[in-house]
């Protein structure tokens, strides 16, 4: 279902770090288009050694993301496979990942950049759900930027949603503790036995996140400590916008049930005004 890739046709360049069980590259990719060479930008997901035996879910998120097409879903080239190393292969997003991005602008983000930002996100939800098709892993660290947008001159942001990577499902305890509080409650339960409704927690955890200036929630906290703010039922600290707040609760509900539908968060999405929020403290407007 994905695309094998020759490792002759890549080239990897630049180091950019780690993933949580890759190391990523920024390298290209040659094509034969039309009898001619073409390069294209690509980014390099290597596939760590202790994580091998993880391997097909890598692929079926590989999978996943090349069968479903949707402008804001980030584009999967295919896999290549080289010697023992699995390499996932997609497009590079210029403005890298949303919380490095919104952690590097220091709150200069306009709150109409957030809302654009989550209303695109909820645009694949909605996708996501018409599709039946539950994604497992967003985060802001998974939303890349693809254009910054400016609001003098009237362009809006453009996010794409990346690649889910390898599933709790298979990774064990340790990884879904260490992702409280973006990995949905009943999915630590009974992994067996999530469902769409757990993406609308993530949701809700990712719309914190963008409207806390990429800050990561529950920082510091230990895994037991983690498991605990489940445990007590708690919630993430209320933004002081209320209809904000009110969304963001609603996705975190620890009854799945209760979760909104993604017309639902569209709408409610729709709802807020950005001059409500100005009103709440505006000397917080340019920079909240
Ligand atoms: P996980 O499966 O947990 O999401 P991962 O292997 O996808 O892990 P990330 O931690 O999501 O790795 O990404 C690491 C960093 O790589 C990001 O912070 C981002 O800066 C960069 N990055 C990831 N994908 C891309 C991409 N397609 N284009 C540009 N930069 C990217
Ligand atoms: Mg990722």
């Amino acid at each position: 279902q994905f695309q094998m890739i020759r490792h002759e046709d890549l080239r990897l360049e630049e180091s950019l770090g780690r993933g949580s069980f890759t190391r990523i590259f920024k390298g290209s990719k040659t094509d034969i288009r039309e009898g001619e060479r073409q390069n294209t930008d690509v980014l390099l997901k290597v596939l760590d050694g202790s994580y091998k035996n993880c391997w097909e879910s890598f692929f079926e998120a590989a999978s996943l993301m090349s069968q479903i097409s949707h402008k804001h879903l980030l584009l999967v080239y295919g896999i290549s496979v080289h010697r023992s190393e699995n390499i996932m292969v997609q497009e590079f997003v210029k403005y890298g990942a949303l919380d490095l991005f919104l952690r590097k602008k220091q709150g200069s983000v306009p709150v109409s950049w957030k809302l654009d930002v989550a209303k695109q996100l909820a645009c694949v939800l909605n996708f996501l759900e018409e599709k039946k098709i539950v994604h497992g892993n967003i985060s802001a660290k998974n939303l890349l930027l693809a254009r910054e947008g400016d609001s003098s001159i009237g362009t809006s942001p453009f996010i794409k949603l990346s690649d889910p990577g390898i599933s709790v499902a298979v990774t064990g305890r340790d990884v879904a503790l260490d992702r409280i509080p973006w990995v949905a409650p009943e999915v630590l339960e009974a992994p067996e036995t999530w469902g769409m409704e757990c993406d609308k927690w993530s949701f809700g955890t990712t719309l914190w996140e963008i409207f806390n200036g990429g800050k990561a929630p529950l920082q510091g906290l230990d895994p037991q400590q983690k498991l605990m703010f489940y445990e007590n039922h708690e919630q993430l600290p209320s933004p002081k916008w209320t209809e904000l707040a009110d969304l963001i609760g609603r996705c975190m509900e620890y009854d799945p049930a209760l979760r909104p539908s993604s017309r639902g968060i569209i709408r409610q999405l729709n709802s807020l005004i950005t001059s409500d929020y100005e009103l709440l403290d505006p000397g917080l407007s340019a920079h909240a």
